[in-house]
């Protein structure tokens, strides 16, 4: 969280250290020709100490803190604007060292604090529903900057007065996780290191809109993250028409794919439905709904669709949202509806984007 823009210049010819595991640390150390404990040094400052500048690590002898200034950035992104929900939400949006921009929400719950981040600058999937994709995909984030953005948070509530840390983080925010595998499994692995926030893989949700090989290879990788599929609907017509990459992989692909993951991980899956008002809404398909997931492992979590201004979908009346959960109950189905969070300062499921001002 800087305010000077000069910090971040020259971001994309420095290294960022964000971006390095902790192993890469230590051997990116000893190709300076540092002992390789000057890592773990490191990593303890970025990420237990959290501090904001090199200048601060101050068990590093002054010489290498002024080869590693020369070298190397912690901060890439500039606070361009926070903004509080009435019920406790942030909404932070940043810009990066290329000046793209990007947003991450801080969510508070009873249970503990929950962030989203970004995987993409924009996005390319072109869902109709979601705000994110309007402006297509910009650009891929590293593994650091979207370490960055997290790391950003947790500093923020390190200066609150009960400190508390991050418990969660979902992978919901602009882009498609599953497309920008290698950083975001970075990301995954930094935030989970013992040695750092030590977030658990269980404590991580990536969401994606159904990339069938992304999911077999993270199921092949037996990571205990939770994964969240976006489901949206119970017939390929509807689907394809909400969302184009079911056209590249269908229903019964991408439920393939989830039993593939169970079998794999031994991980139950959360299926994302956003109720969208006369789409995918009535009795008939939360019916078809629970035929499909019958013999899958799941919780399915109920979005009323969000407003987007570009959009004009009309969201389900409260009555007939109720009567979708109880008939999938009835039918077995584990659901409830995603209490939405930050509406009024459009940082709910949909509403991210990657421009300032535009609610
Ligand atoms: N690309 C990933 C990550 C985005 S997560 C994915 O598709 O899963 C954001 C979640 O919010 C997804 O389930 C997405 O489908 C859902 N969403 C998008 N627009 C929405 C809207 N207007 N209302 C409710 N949910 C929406």
């Amino acid at each position: 969280m800087i305010d000077d823009k000069k910090e971040n210049a020259g971001a994309d010819r420095k290294v960022h250290l964000l971006n390095m595991e902790f192993e890469d640390l230590e051997k990116w150390v000893q190709s300076i020709g540092q002992p390789k404990f000057r890592g773990k040094q490191i990593f303890t400052w970025l990420y237990k100490d959290r501090v904001t500048d090199i200048d601060a690590m101050t068990n590093l002898p002054q010489k290498f803190r002024e080869q590693l200034k020369e070298l190397a950035t912690i901060n890439t992104m500039r606070e361009v604007t926070r903004q509080v929900s009435t019920d406790g939400t942030i909404k932070w949006l940043w810009e990066l060292y290329d000046g793209s921009t990007i947003e991450t929400v801080l969510m508070r719950h009873d249970y503990g604090n929950s962030v989203c981040v970004s995987s993409q600058v924009g996005c390319r999937m072109g869902c109709t529903f979601c705000a994110s994709t309007l402006g297509g995909l910009v650009r891929n984030l590293s593994g650091g900057e979207v370490v960055e953005q997290l790391l950003n948070v947790q500093r923020f509530l390190d200066g609150e007065v009960d400190a508390e840390r991050v418990s969660s983080v979902v992978l919901m925010g602009s882009g498609e996780p599953m497309e920008n595998y290698d950083e975001v499994m970075k990301f995954v692995d930094t935030i989970n290191d013992q040695n750092g926030l030590k977030i658990g893989a269980r404590h991580i949700t990536i969401s994606t809109s159904g990339l069938v090989p992304a999911i077999k290879r993270l199921a092949d990788e037996k990571r205990q993250i939770t994964m969240a599929i976006s489901l949206h609907a119970t017939r390929d017509e509807i689907r394809s028409a909400l969302m184009p990459i079911n056209r590249r992989w269908g229903i019964a692909e991408l439920l393939d794919s989830c039993r593939y993951y169970i079998a794999q991980t031994g991980r139950r899956i959360s299926f994302e439905y956003a109720l969208v008002g006369g789409q995918n809404d009535d009795l008939a398909h939360a019916r078809e709904l629970a035929g499909l997931l019958a013999n899958i492992d799941c919780h399915v979590n109920l979005i009323p669709v969000n407003y987007v201004p570009e959009r004009n979908y009309t969201r389900t009346p409260k009555d007939q949202i109720r009567a979708f959960v109880n008939e999938l109950n009835r039918l077995g189905v584990n659901a409830t509806v995603r209490r939405e969070k930050g509406h009024d300062i459009a940082a709910a499921c949909g509403q991210l984007r990657a421009e300032q001002g535009r609610i």
